[in-house]
């Protein structure tokens, strides 16, 4: 009888106690030599494997490993070192592998950005002068490996040549297409010598599918796999697409490829599969379990939709997989102690996703009956049940809030004048991001009063007296809108996820981030609802010691939302707008109390954007409006002000007025002026700030640099609403280098106001 097969795109690579990451850090500190950090992380690796092949899956994703980053190995494995590393060919070694993601002495580090839509962050490739040459078949290497260690003839996982090279930075004047023409024969290489090892199928990412694809990616991704269907005849490839549908699946089905390996969790591919049938020649491997979120699965509807995959597909042409690498969830539940017992229950992390894998697949071989595919549905009914989900207060709220218009009442010309008023402010006022540089000190205590080794009161004591420390030095440095420094938080969302209702945290539930730096996102579990004032006691504290206004500073709702494990049973924007209220509870207790200048920051809503164009303006919208719920009952006198990280602002501009917050700063040293250029094709009236300096770097920019960049910001917006700061929090700064560019920042503002007065 035929039977369903079962598969996986991916495991976590730091392991259950995070030993990958401290073995790198062990090898980065020197703590441990090349040999032994070479063992551990081998051990690791094999761990790994024989871990999936135990939960019962056919095909066992091997090469999926890496030291820091699968897109750096890709480059690497090719001989892609960028110039200024003084490589000169063969197999790089880990040193200059490292040496590439993190930087050395002689050179900065390649840059990183985010992985699609999600929080993992990779080392963007530099297709620079040398000729990309195969220096390294690793992926033969890890299958070996695997081979002569396990018994386990895996699944290499290879990031496809098209998508390599779209997310690569193009240097030169070779064009897109061939770049990815100079790889082709490269692959083929790879995929042969492969092949000949026996592995059975190959998986070949390529999730710039899922993008809006235009019909030069398309016809060269076309060109690629017939190359590789002449050259590599004996490579089985399994095209691997994920995060989203592909928008021509017809035109997917026809590539030539022995496998296609699609989304059905976050997608409407099952339609289309359904509308246009599946080539009979072909395997489907489809993503039924969602490898993004960490909620259970209920296995009776994935067996509803397998039943409808098969009404296109024989059996023996279904691969049942999850929706993508599960890189993206923590490794185990197993040691989380202290989540209430009907949360845990409807949880599922990478190792509990290949058991409710392996379910579904025994099922649908008839190996198992159906009551197997129960107990996913009972925890989630159970827990939809819980008390805890539902806070009826907030619902009401909720509603209510969808009635209203969620725009502040006073236009924002009008609340310029009024602000101005109260605050008088100079021409080209000067403020900071919010936080101040974390010492080693400040973490340490802060880490001695979590483990309860230091009392709250003396805790107290220590967070107050940084706070003046730094109200002095930014009365001396006479900045005009002060900050309080934002030390007793580790980090933005974790610290308003622990204060809010609705949030919980794991006990180990870590992902990787970048490099050997993992997250712990908070899970929203329940409605949210704000409980006590989070922020008020510092900010106060802080307004205490000076004329000066402080701002308040809080996360935003997007931010907080696109940083969390959100609950799936309420739509998105319901999610964020709880958040919003719950903010803005937060934002009157700091008016109230005293507070006229108050910050809602927005670093994650430009990452958050979906991969789909078609698909921005109702995020965009829907961002807009958590945003001004959060703000909208403030007096027309108190000045919001909002911050984003990363300069990409181009396309998205006039939703970032819709914010219609009265001051924003966005990043802008980064952009090389490219940000400017937008501001000449439309006119923004309330205030901004475009960081004037890169806080991203230890060096001192001097004074005629920022007065520079005032300049450029000046031939495109008017003085009257423009502010001078630095482009982000100097929270991993030192302390002795962030005063120096803060003076250096102030005098260049106040050189430049005379200059305008003198006009
Ligand atoms: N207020 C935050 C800080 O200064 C903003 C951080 C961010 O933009 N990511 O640290
Ligand atoms: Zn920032």
């Amino acid at each position: 009888m035929s039977s369903v097969r079962s598969s996986s795109l991916g495991f976590p690579r730091i392991g259950e106690q995070r030993e990958w990451k401290k073995n790198l850090e062990a090898y980065w500190n020197q703590k441990i030599s090349k040999e032994e950090y070479g063992t551990k992380q081998k051990a690791l690796r094999l761990a790994n494997v024989q871990k999936q092949k135990d939960a019962g899956l056919d095909l066992i994703p091997v090469g999926d490993f890496t030291h820091y980053d699968h897109v750096l190995d890709t480059a690497v494995a090719f001989g892609l070192v960028p110039d200024r590393f003084s490589y000169d060919g063969g197999e790089v070694d880990l040193d200059t592998y490292f040496a590439i993601a993190r930087g050395n002495d002689n050179a900065v580090a390649a840059e990183m950005t985010k992985w699609f839509d999600t929080n993992y962050h990779y080392i963007v490739p530099e297709l620079n002068s040398r000729e990309p040459e195969l220096v390294h078949n690793r992926w033969l290497t890890l299958i070996e490996e695997a081979k002569k260690e396990l018994h386990i003839v895996g699944k290499p996982v290879l990031l496809g040549p098209v998508t390599f090279v779209k997310l690569s930075k193009q240097y030169g004047n070779r064009s897109f297409v061939d770049h990815v023409r100079s790889l082709l024969p490269l692959y083929t290489t790879v995929l042969n010598e492969l092949a000949d090892a026996g592995v059975e199928w190959i998986q070949v990412d390529e999730p710039i599918l899922v993008g809006d694809v235009s019909e030069e990616e398309w016809s060269i991704i076309e060109e690629a796999y017939d190359w590789f269907a002449k050259s590599a005849p004996n490579a089985k490839i399994l095209l691997q697409t994920y995060f989203e549908g592909i928008d021509s699946l017809d035109r997917a089905t026809k590539l030539a490829v022995a496998g296609l390996g699609l989304d059905f969790v976050y997608s409407n591919n099952l339609e289309q599969l359904k509308g246009n049938g599946f080539p009979k020649d072909k395997t489907l491997a489809a993503g039924l379990i969602d490898g993004r979120n960490i909620w259970r699965t209920d296995l009776t509807e994935t067996h509803s939709i397998v039943e409808e995959i098969l009404t296109v597909v024989s059996k023996e042409q279904l691969i049942v997989q999850p929706s993508c690498s599960l890189l993206h969830v923590p490794v185990t539940l197993k040691h989380e102690q202290k989540l209430a017992s009907d949360l845990k229950a409807a949880l599922s992390f990478a190792e509990e996703k290949l058991t409710e894998l392996d379910h579904v697949k025994s099922v649908v071989n008839k190996q198992q009956g159906p009551e197997r595919l129960q107990a996913g549905k009972e925890a989630i009914e159970a827990l939809n049940q819980s008390a805890s989900r539902t806070n009826k207060e907030v619902r009401e709220a909720l509603e209510r809030s969808k009635k209203e218009d969620s725009k502040r009442k006073v236009p924002a010309d009008k609340r310029m004048e009024l602000q101005q008023e109260v605050f008088k402010f100079p021409s080209l006022p000067t403020t900071t991001i919010g936080s101040f540089p974390q010492s080693p000190e400040v973490r340490k205590t802060r880490l001695q009063w979590r483990r309860g080794e230091i009392s709250n009161e003396a805790y107290e004591t220590f967070i107050n007296a940084e706070i003046k420390r730094w109200i002095d030095i930014q009365e001396e440095i006479d900045l005009d809108v002060l900050v309080h420094g934002e030390f007793e938080r580790t980090d933005m969302v974790e610290f308003f996820g622990e204060k809010l209702g609705g949030f919980e945290f794991t006990s180990n539930g870590w992902v990787q981030s970048y490099g050997s730096r993992c997250v712990k996102p908070p899970i929203i579990f329940g409605d949210v609802y704000f409980q006590e004032a989070m922020t008020v006691k510092e900010t106060l504290y802080a307004q205490s010691l000076t004329e000066k206004p402080v701002k308040g500073m809080l996360t935003g709702p997007v931010t907080i939302y696109n940083w969390s494990f959100p609950r799936t049973d309420l739509k998105p924007g319901d999610v964020v707008n709880q958040i919003a209220l719950a903010l803005e509870k937060e934002v009157l207790a700091l008016e109230s109390a005293g507070i006229t200048v108050i910050q809602v920051d927005e670093p994650a809503l430009r990452e958050g954007l979906p991969l789909k164009r078609r698909n921005w303006t109702d995020y965009l919208n829907q961002s807009v409006v958590a945003f001004q719920l959060s703000v909208k009952t403030v007096q027309p006198q108190t000045q919001i002000h909002t911050h984003m990280c990363y300069s990409d602002f181009q396309d998205i501009i006039q939703a970032i007025d819709g914010l219609d917050a009265d001051v924003i700063s966005i990043e802008m040293s980064r952009s090389h002026g490219e940000l400017i250029t937008a501001f000449e094709d439309y006119t923004y009236s309330k205030g901004i700030g475009l960081g004037v300096y890169d806080i991203h770097s230890p060096r001192v920019p001097t004074e005629e640099e920022m007065e520079t960049s005032i300049n450029r910001a000046l031939q495109v917006l008017d003085q009257r609403i423009f502010w001078v700061n630095p482009d982000c929090g100097l929270k991993t700064r030192k302390e002795p280098e962030t005063v120096e560019a803060l003076k250096a920042m102030v005098k260049a503002a106040k050189n430049k106001r005379k200059e305008l007065v003198v006009k």
